[in-house]
């Protein structure tokens, strides 16, 4: 049997395409190398404890008052999701100013305190809220390819060269105001100098209009929903399947697995990065296309330790749902920092806050993050892996003990740690990258968005959070949806 389409990897992206293919009907089979879909969504069962891997922020999926995107493409596959809104409720210290503050509430909430930190902030920061409202609505029109009418979207066209903080300054932000009011976007590691304004506009509409919301069941449940829905549909999913190598023949693509299964179909969607593909699954040569790609950055790696404790969060004095640490709010100097081992750049997580079902009763999840620029963990070797895991942990535990004066060391009862060899082993997401194609300079999402079809190869379409919009599961998601739409477009009424 000759599929219409085989997407290799059923993670977020890999499991948009499939849906959307499945529900026009297409033979449509998923390739998947591991036990469960989901991909970088997954999780840790430890004792008691189940660890979500990802997915602590659910972004652009919304409220009762306001449906975010991500809500209205479940719904149109009778995906529903149970869960609450994340407020503000960030806890940060910044070492350079030994100022240690705590923003709660709402995009107006952290407004005012950023008025009340910086007085004549407010204007500018209204203003920002207001473009980002116009290039989202503009970014909608692009996605359409439609026209976006000068006239009426000046900003998206004044700023769409503009790095974020040339944007912000631009816009009459006070420097200071600019830090505090950027910092969020330190956790996806693209310092502000580099990252467009379009891209950073784009994720604070989402924050301001959209909300986010974390899950109140596993995450595991969220992708099984998907992979069924999918299956109800029609698709294949068949897991534990390693592709190898992927060759074409004059009228179809030959699909090779590890267990020496091959399968045929007339279109293949990868959703791994095309560094991935291009080096280990295409056989044909690609050499320029792969100089290019290897042009691109990636993402920071780094590593999550996700902790089980003991007691519940308010016995623990752990009352905020985000922490951060940072040694600047400069996040062009913060990022410089963060190119060794024993950087002090990190956040903490405490889903228990939002979701007292995150954990059993009287038990609390901590959830410790550290990204890496560079090659911060080159002289991490297989003799000295486990001694570094070990270093590590206890390196980021001690970190927030200090920076928050919270005791959580006597309360773990389990732990599990995620490091670049593990994530990369699991994913295969080159270099053990968190976040794909770091969103840099030229390479955002509105040059990827207006240059993808001349660059890919033919019937090849790659799509998740290395794809188009770039990380976060509702970007992998929309490129799983958008892409094959453009595919089924393509096909016309009648397929090929
Ligand atoms: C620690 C961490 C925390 C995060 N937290 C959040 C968060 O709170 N909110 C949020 O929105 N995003 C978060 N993200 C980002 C988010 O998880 C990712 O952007 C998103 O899941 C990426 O999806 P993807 O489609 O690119 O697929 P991936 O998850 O990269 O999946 C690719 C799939 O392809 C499969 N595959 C690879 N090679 C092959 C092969 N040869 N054969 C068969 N299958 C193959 C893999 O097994 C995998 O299932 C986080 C990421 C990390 C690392």
């Amino acid at each position: 049997m000759i599929y219409d389409y085989i997407i290799v990897g059923a993670g977020m992206g890999g499991l948009s395409a499939g849906l959307n293919l499945a529900s026009h009907q297409k033979k449509t089979l998923i390739l998947e190398k591991n036990a469960l879909p989901g991909g970088l969504v997954s999780n840790i069962k430890k004792g008691r404890f189940e660890f979500d891997t990802s997915l602590y922020d659910l972004y652009d999926y919304g409220d009762d008052k306001s449906t975010g995107t991500l809500k209205e493409l479940l719904t149109k596959y009778d995906i529903e999701l149970e869960t609450k809104v994340i407020p503000f409720n960030i806890r940060l210290n910044e070492l350079s100013t030994k100022s240690n503050y705590i923003i709660r509430g709402d995009m107006d909430a952290f407004l005012t305190e950023l008025e009340r930190l910086q007085a004549g902030s407010m204007p500018s920061l209204k203003k920002f809220i207001q473009i980002s409202q116009e290039i989202h609505e503009a970014l909608d029109l692009l996605k359409k390819h439609k026209n976006i009418p000068e006239e009426k979207y000046p900003n998206f066209y004044k700023y769409l060269d503009f790095s974020t903080l040339n944007g912000l300054k631009d816009l009459g932000m006070p420097l200071d105001t600019i830090n505090r009011f950027s910092f969020l976007w330190l956790e996806i590691g693209s310092p502000i100098h580099k990252l467009s304004f379009i891209d950073f506009s784009e994720f604070m509409y989402k924050l301001t209009f959209k909300k986010d919301v974390i899950l109140l069941n596993k995450a595991l449940d969220f992708t099984l929903k998907l992979a069924n829905r999918y299956q109800e549909l029609g698709g294949r999913i068949y897991y534990n399947s390693f592709v190898t190598e992927v060759t074409k023949t004059p009228s179809f693509y030959l699909i090779k697995t590890k267990d020496n299964l091959e399968y045929k179909a007339k279109q293949v969607i990868f959703n791994p990065s095309k560094r991935y593909v291009y080096k280990n699954l295409i056989m044909e040569d690609h050499k320029e296309i792969n100089r290019l790609e290897n042009a691109r950055t990636l993402s920071p790696n780094g590593v999550v330790v996700y902790l089980g404790l003991n007691r519940s969060c308010e016995e623990l004095g752990l009352k905020n749902y985000k922490y951060y640490q940072v040694k600047t709010l400069n996040s062009e100097i913060n990022a410089s920092t963060m190119t060794s081992l024993e950087h002090d750049t990190f956040t903490g997580i405490v889903p228990n806050v939002v979701n007292e079902l995150a954990s059993p009763k009287n038990t609390t999840i901590l959830v410790l993050k550290k990204i890496f620029f560079d090659d911060a963990l080159r002289s991490i070797n297989s003799k000295n892996y486990a001694e570094f895991k070990e270093y590590i942990a206890q390196d980021l535990i001690t970190k927030f003990e200090e920076a928050f004066k919270i005791d959580i060391q006597e309360y773990i009862e389990e732990i599990a740690v995620i490091t670049p060899v593990s994530l990369s082993k699991y994913t295969n997401n080159v270099n053990g990258s968190f976040y794909g194609y770091m969103l840099k300079g030229y390479d955002n999402a509105i040059n990827r968005l207006l240059t993808y079809p001349e660059e890919e190869i033919k019937d090849f379409t790659f799509v998740g959070g290395s794809s188009l919009f770039g990380a976060h599961v509702d970007n992998a998601f929309y490129s799983g949806y958008y892409l094959t739409e453009e595919l089924l477009h393509k096909e016309g009424p009648n397929g090929k």
